[in-house]
C-alpha cells in the first residue's frame, strides 16, 4: 500500500494481537493511525496462515478468534497499514521513526515518519537451550517450523522430532499431525511429575486447558512416543541434520549412562519459552526492567501503559510474555490510554492474563542444571561463533555480568545484537555463577536495530 503522509497521530508498530487491537480502538475515534510491520501481512506470530491447523485452532481459541476477526476489520477502517516495512530507529525523543520499506521497483528504501504518539507491540521471540550441533540446517525453532507449515504450507520434514520445555511443542505436534505429517517424538526437559506439579497452579483459564487436552489428545491417539525428563546431548549430521542424540536425566540433571537414544531424523524443532522483543524500546530510550516472571528484560510501562519517554506506549509481549488475549487487552489500553481514558474492567482482565504469564514463564523455564550438559564446544554466539567454552573461561576469569562478558568474548557484538544468544547468556549467568540479574544492566541497542544494507541507507525516498 502506498502511504503519502510522513505525519500521524499515532504509529504502531507490529501489527499482531497488541497492535491491532490498539488499531481498532483508536481508527473508532477517527485518529490518523499507521501500523508498520515488518511481516507482508498483518497478524504477528499467533495469527498466521491458512490451512486445516488454522481452522480448529480459532474454533478453540477466542483470541485467535478475535484476532482474525481484527484482521477482517481493517479493510475500510481508515488504518494505513504499512507492510512489509521494518522499523529500525526512534528517534527525537519519540516523535521521529526511521524506517525502511519497500518500493514499487523492488528496492528497499528509508523513509522518516513522525508521530504523536507511539505503541511499541513488537511481540517477543524464542528462547534456546544449545547443544552440539544446534546450528545444522534442519535444526529450527518451533516457530520457524509453525511458519513454514501455517504460512507456507510446507512441513518440516515427513517426521520431525521436537523438543524443549515450552508448551508451543505440544502445538506444533498437534499443527503437524492436523496437516498429515509425522512426529518422531516429542522430548521433555522436565519431569512428569514437575509438569504435573506446574499445571497444578494454573490460574483461572479453563478455555487454555481445554485446548492443551486437545492437542494432547491428538497426540495420543496418533501414538508419538513422549519422553520426560530427557535432554538431547547432540544433533549429528555431514552437511544437515541426520539423527539426534538424546539421553535420560538424573534429578540434578545430568546423563544417565546407557540411556542415549539416537532418533534418526531430518527436522528437529527447539521450544524453550519466550523472550520479549525490546531492542527498538531500549533504542529509543525506553528503560527496560529484569522480570524472569514476565520471561527476562521486558519493556517497563506504568499503569497506563506508558514507557519511562513521554508518548511512547508498550502492549503486549514486548512488555511481558503472558499470551494473545493479554496482548489483545493491553492494545486497547494503551490506546485508550492515548485518547485520556481507561476501563476498570480490562484492566481486571489483565491482571488475570498477567498471571498466567507467570505460570507460562514458569513452565517454559530452562532448569538451571541443563546448562551444566552443554559442551565447551558448542557454539552460544552464533554470529561471533563464540563457544560455551569461551564464556565459561571468561566467567572463570571473573567476567560475571553480561556487558564485562560481551566485552570479553564478543559474544552477543555480532550483527544481530544478542538478539539469540542474549536470553541464553543470562539463564548461563544465573546458572553458573548465581547471579540472578541484580548486577546485570539492561542490553543495549544501536540503530538500525535489525541489520540494514548500506545500499538502502543512501536510498530515501
Ligand atoms: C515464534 C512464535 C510462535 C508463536 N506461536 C504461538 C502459537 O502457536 N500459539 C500461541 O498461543 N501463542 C504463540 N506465540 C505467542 C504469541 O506471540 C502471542 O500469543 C501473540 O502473538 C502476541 O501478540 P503480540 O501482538 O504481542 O506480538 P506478535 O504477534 O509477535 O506481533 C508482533 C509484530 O511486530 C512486528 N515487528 C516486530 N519488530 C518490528 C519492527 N522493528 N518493525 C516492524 N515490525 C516489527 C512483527 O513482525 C510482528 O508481526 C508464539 C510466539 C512466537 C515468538
Amino acid at each position: 500500500m502506498t502511504i503519502q503522509s510522513d505525519s500521524f497521530h499515532v504509529v504502531i508498530v507490529g501489527s499482531g494481537c497488541a497492535g491491532l487491537a490498539a488499531a481498532e480502538v483508536l481508527t473508532r475515534e477517527k485518529m490518523d493511525v499507521l501500523m508498520i510491520d515488518e511481516n507482508p501481512v498483518p497478524g504477528g506470530q499467533l495469527l498466521r496462515g491458512r490451512g486445516p491447523a488454522r481452522d480448529a485452532a480459532s474454533r478453540l481459541d477466542s483470541s485467535k478468534k478475535k484476532g482474525f476477526s481484527l484482521i477482517r476489520g481493517l479493510e475500510g477502517s481508515g488504518i494505513h497499514l504499512l507492510s512489509p516495512a521494518r522499523v529500525w530507529g526512534i528517534f527525537d525523543r519519540g516523535r521521529t521513526l526511521l524506517i525502511s520499506e519497500t518500493s514499487k521497483d523492488g528496492k528497499e528504501r528509508i523513509r522518516e515518519i513522525r508521530a504523536g504518539s507511539i505503541i511499541l507491540a513488537t511481540g517477543a521471540r524464542e528462547r534456546f537451550l544449545p547443544f552440539k550441533g544446534w546450528t545444522l540446517p534442519g535444526v529450527m525453532s518451533c516457530g520457524a517450523a509453525q511458519i513454514l507449515i501455517k504460512t507456507h504450507g510446507v512441513l518440516p520434514a515427513q517426521s520431525t522430532l521436537i523438543a524443549g520445555t515450552s508448551p508451543l511443542q505440544m502445538v506444533l505436534a498437534s499443527q503437524i499431525l492436523l496437516n498429515q505429517g509425522r512426529v518422531k517424538g516429542l522430548v521433555n526437559l522436565s519431569s512428569f511429575g514437575r509438569q504435573l506439579n506446574i499445571f497444578r497452579n494454573l490460574p483461572h483459564s479453563t478455555p487454555k486447558i481445554l485446548e492443551g487436552l486437545v492437542h494432547q489428545a491428538r497426540i495420543w491417539l496418533s501414538r508419538t512416543p513422549v519422553h520426560f525428563q530427557t535432554g538431547i546431548l547432540e544433533a549429528r549430521g555431514k552437511r544437515a541434520l541426520e539423527s539426534v542424540v538424546t539421553s535420560k536425566l538424573d534429578h540434578k540433571g545430568r546423563p544417565v549412562p546407557g540411556t542415549e537414544k539416537i532418533h534418526e531424523t531430518r527436522a528437529l524443532a527447539l521450544g524453550h519459552g519466550f523472550a520479549p522483543n525490546v531492542e527498538l524500546a531500549a533504542q529509543a530510550g525506553c528503560s527496560l526492567s529484569l522480570d524472569r516472571s514476565k520471561g527476562g528484560w521486558a519493556v517497563a510501562i506504568d499503569d497506563c501503559l506508558e514507557t519511562s519517554v513521554p508518548g511512547i506506549y508498550g502492549a503486549g509481549e514486548t512488555v511481558g510474555i503472558a499470551g494473545g488475549k493479554k496482548s489483545l487487552i493491553e492494545g486497547r489500553l494503551a490506546a485508550l490510554s492515548i485518547l485520556g481514558r481507561t476501563d476498570p474492567e480490562l484492566l481486571a482482565q489483565r491482571k488475570r492474563e498477567q498471571d498466567y504469564g507467570v505460570f507460562l514463564n514458569r513452565l517454559c523455564r530452562i532448569p538451571k542444571e541443563a546448562w551444566g550438559l552443554v559442551h565447551d564446544d558448542t557454539i552460544i554466539c552464533r554470529c561471533e561463533e563464540i563457544t560455551m567454552g569461551r564464556i565459561r573461561r571468561a566467567l572463570g576469569d571473573g567476567f560475571e555480568t553480561a556487558g564485562i562478558l560481551k566485552k570479553a568474548t564478543r559474544a552477543g557484538m555480532g550483527l544481530c545484537q544478542g538478539r539469540t544468544c542474549g536470553p541464553m547468556i543470562l539463564d548461563i549467568l544465573a546458572a553458573l555463577t548465581g547471579n540472578e540479574g541484580n548486577e546485570i544492566h539492561p542490553p543495549s541497542s544501536r540503530a538500525p536495530v535489525t541489520p540494514l544494507p548500506i545500499q538502502t541507507l543512501l536510498r530515501r525516498n
